[in-house]
């Protein structure tokens, strides 16, 4: 049974979709104004598994992630370059995707861009016009958050005291807001500025949260089942999509919140402002593999905190080089006909414990857990040449069940078929008629680094594998 902790309800609950086999969640993506740091991955890497993990449980996912390309640093930037947003942001998309596949995840079905979604927006922004639940001021539209009672039931936050008589002491620099509370739906922009989209209620530009309402109630409904994020976006940003979206539609907007924890250093949060970042390519330059850093990034559950070290970091490089080396040896492995009942009990046993930490709301820390001790006891088996034909076949079913969910073997190095292991060894004979013996040599050295032995007898050449 899947359980996770509810932001709403402060629980663990058990997972029930609207909809039998079907689920659909929307994730909070990133702006696309710079690269992204592993602070932002980690984030991504838990929705990455999320998503891998009830795609494992069986169920038909419609993930929608979005790209979030208005925003005050990507104006100002794109303005001091003197480039449309467009052009500004369409580089850091392509490395953002770039980074993204090379860490492993999945891509999400529906991948919106704010801008595109305009229309959508400036839809829920006049229903909320027309229902009482904003209000234009200064030409500009805010949200009034009077009207909507339930705001902070996701964060919990006490308002009593922000609001009316306290707002100038709060917020001084907003005065034409009702109340210090109220946010910015669409912000007012002059005739001649860019960017700027005309509205009925007057030429602007979308504020941040109305972008994640339009994107997801536009793919997955108006209620829908997971909304997820990191733990920063609890509040303002999801509360205040929850009184827009609710506002609106008088519906439930999503039946699960869940928010993962932050990646810190030096046990500050990592930020592009603070400045402590690294960015996935600066830690591929120094070498790091991207299945290490992934691994390192899922070992810890999503709602602990995770402290990067490069020692840790250096401790996930050994590890996945240990998982695959293993993978290589059972595969590789000589082993006998037939099967093994007590190896198969405890593969499935592992198997067990792995789906029962992960149904914990996702306890990937004893996920984990579960494969080293498979690993351990596989190594052992194979020591003691206990692991049979039909085990080796199940040991590597287990593997590609585990990493289904945690993308942490990576991809099994292509295996050479005889007819290419032929064509090499002519290549080969041929290279050393014509006593090009770098190239045999090469050849030969490439064969081996396969598995491949090579033996010259007096009737030609023989080979086998390792
Ligand atoms: P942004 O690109 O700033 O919109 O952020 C994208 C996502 O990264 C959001 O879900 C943030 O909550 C998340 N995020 C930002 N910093 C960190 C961090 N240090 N650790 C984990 N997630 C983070
Ligand atoms: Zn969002």
């Amino acid at each position: 049974m899947l359980r996770f902790f509810n932001t709403l309800s402060r629980q663990v609950e058990e997972f029930q979709p609207i909809e039998d086999g079907k689920v659909k969640m929307y994730i909070c993506g990133p702006t696309v104004w710079n690269f992204a740091h592993i602070g932002n991955f980690r984030t991504f890497i838990f929705g990455d598994v999320l998503r891998r993990y009830l795609k494992f449980k069986g169920y038909e996912v419609t993930h929608v992630f979005n790209l979030t390309d208005i925003d005050d640093r990507i104006i100002n930037e794109a303005k001091a370059r003197n480039i449309s947003i467009d052009e500004f942001t369409a580089p850091f998309i392509q490395y953002f995707w770039e980074d993204f596949d090379a860490l492993g995840m999945e891509r999400p079905e529906v991948t919106p861009r704010a801008t595109h979604h305009i229309a959508e927006m400036i839809d829920i922004i006049a229903r909320l016009i027309e229902n009482g639940k904003a209000y234009e001021s200064d030409g500009s539209i805010y949200y009034r958050i009077s009207a909507f009672p339930e705001y902070g039931k996701l964060s919990k936050i006490n308002f009593s005291g922000n609001i009316h008589g306290a707002s100038e002491r709060i917020d001084t620099d907003k005065y034409e807001k009702e109340d210090a509370r109220d946010f910015a739906l669409w912000k007012l922009v002059g005739e001649d500025e860019e960017p700027g989209w005309d509205a009925p209620f007057g030429r602007g530009r979308p504020g941040w949260h109305i972008e994640c309402s339009a994107m997801s109630m536009k793919y997955l409904g108006e209620t829908f089942d997971i909304h997820a994020g990191g733990q920063d976006l609890q509040f303002p940003h999801h509360e205040n999509e929850i009184a827009q979206s609710e506002g609106a539609t008088g519906k439930l907007f999503s039946h699960y919140w869940i928010h993962s924890e932050f990646l810190k250093i030096d046990d500050v949060t990592m930020s592009k402002s603070k400045g402590n970042f690294f960015t996935f390519r600066d830690l591929k330059e120094q070498g790091y593999s991207p299945l290490a850093i992934r691994y390192l990034l899922l070992s810890v559950p999503y709602r602990k905190q995770l402290n990067f070290t490069f020692e840790g970091l250096q401790g996930a490089e050994a590890t996945v080089e240990r998982l695959r080396n293993f993978r290589t040896l059972v595969h590789d492995a000589k082993v006998r006909d037939g099967s093994n009942p007590a190896i198969a009990e405890q593969i499935k046993a592992q198997l067990a414990e792995f789906e029962a930490a992960m149904d914990d709301d996702m306890n990937t820390a004893v996920a984990l857990a579960a494969i080293h001790n498979l690993v351990r006891e596989m190594n052992s088996a194979l020591a003691a040449e206990q692991l049979l034909c039909d085990d080796r076949v199940a040991v590597l079913e287990a593997i590609k069940k585990f990493d289904a969910v945690l993308g942490i073997f990576g991809e099994e190095a292509a295996e050479l078929i005889d007819a290419d292991i032929e064509a090499l060894i002519e290549e080969r004979q041929e290279a050393r008629r014509n006593r090009n013996f770098a190239r045999s040599d090469e050849i030969r050295d490439e064969l081996a680094a396969k598995g491949i032995i090579l033996e010259d007898t007096k009737d030609g050449v023989r080979w086998k594998r390792k």
